[in-house]
């Protein structure tokens, strides 16, 4: 193990984001739900444009496209991405030119992540119908032609040196962890492109921490073709290799609640805005509409459900997203009146 703690030192990595993140307990959520002593590791303050998990991802991924003297970067999701907002500003603080393939069509009036990618100067391709980055090769390969160097990064970021990021989190959440003096028996974690929760995983084998993962799933699988709990398994077997661990992943060891999707990827529903609600009042944390949203939504639903035991120390893993929230004003707006 300490050969593979060596090799994810030697991955190129350029500084992008504040580290470590806060780790903060949630007194009061805890007590109001009842169940079980509640934390969360706040990777929305991970400090890179607003913040969110991809910061990690992108201090490997970038470093491999600075190691190989790329211009350019490429990567694409919807028009709400916050990968893609991410991206662009870490192109921007590298030097890169940024292209991103996006979901829809333009709007008339950007909000949310996408007026954050244009104040960064991404150059934006709408592709319609594809909104998980289809056109990336495409773009990259146009690039090629005019005589760049573009850096292709998938669909939010989930190959494996970029969910080597959340291995090298997991380091970070040891000593979040040592300093609290507590034990997390779970962490809980909105799960969508999967390199998050591989990287979890692999990490927290790494780092010999017995926590137990439970990705909230944010979007339906394809409907054809492998189950998302295969894709994670694949994800984490070519990652740990790469780290020279064994590949000893199977689909069994993958928790992933399915059953808070809603009407589906970005809908916000009562799950969601209730969620949202209940922790900004109560803790005076804002969580997004389409991830840590629907996350938080499950984790209370599975708390009510009595999931976790009271005894237990659940984690529930920030994932950032906040810009999204103001592109989901008419869903999350009408305040009650003041009494
Ligand atoms: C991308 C994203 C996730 C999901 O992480 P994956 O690694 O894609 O599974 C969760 N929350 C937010 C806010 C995100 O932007």
């Amino acid at each position: 193990m300490s050969d593979a703690r060596t090799r994810l030192d030697a991955l190129p990595r350029v500084r992008l984001g504040f580290f470590p993140t806060p780790f903060v307990k949630l007194e009061r959520l805890g007590r109001l739900l009842g169940g079980p002593r509640l934390f969360m590791k706040r990777d929305d303050l991970t400090g890179l444009a607003l913040g969110g998990n991809k910061t990690r991802k992108l201090e490997y991924l970038l470093g491999e496209a600075l190691d190989q003297g790329c211009d350019s970067v490429v990567t694409g999701g919807a028009a709400q991405s916050n990968h893609c907002r991410q991206t662009a500003a870490a192109a921007a603080a590298t030097g890169l030119e940024c292209h991103l393939a996006l979901g829809g069509e333009p709007p008339e009036s950007p909000n949310g992540n996408l007026l954050l990618d244009q104040l960064f100067g991404a150059k934006i391709h709408w592709c319609g119908e594809g909104r998980k980055g289809e056109r990336i090769p495409e773009i990259a390969e146009g690039l090629r032609h005019a005589a760049r160097r573009p850096y292709a990064i998938p669909y939010g970021g989930s190959n494996a040196l970029g969910a080597a990021g959340f291995v090298a989190a997991v380091r970070e959440l040891q000593g979040d962890l040592k300093k609290e003096r507590v034990e997390a028996d779970h962490l809980v974690v909105a799960s969508s492109s999967g390199g998050t929760q591989a990287g979890l995983t692999v990490g927290l084998d790494l780092f010999e921490l017995h926590t137990r993962v439970t990705g909230i799933a944010i979007d339906k699988g394809e409907t054809e073709g492998p189950t998302y709990e295969s894709f994670l398994a694949d994800l984490s077997n070519e990652l740990a290799v790469s780290l020279g661990m064994p590949a000893r992943y199977g689909t069994d060891e993958f928790l992933v609640r399915h059953e808070y999707l809603g009407l589906g990827y970005g809908v916000v529903g009562e799950l969601e805005r209730e969620a949202i609600r209940f922790v900004a009042e109560q803790e005076g944390i804002l969580l997004d509409p389409v991830y840590a949203g629907r996350a938080m939504g499950g984790l209370i639903d599975l708390i009510r459900q009595g999931e976790f035991s009271p005894g237990e120390t659940v984690v529930f893993w920030h994932t950032g997203g906040v810009p999204a929230l103001f592109a989901h004003a008419r869903d999350l707006g009408s305040q009650a009146p003041a009494s």
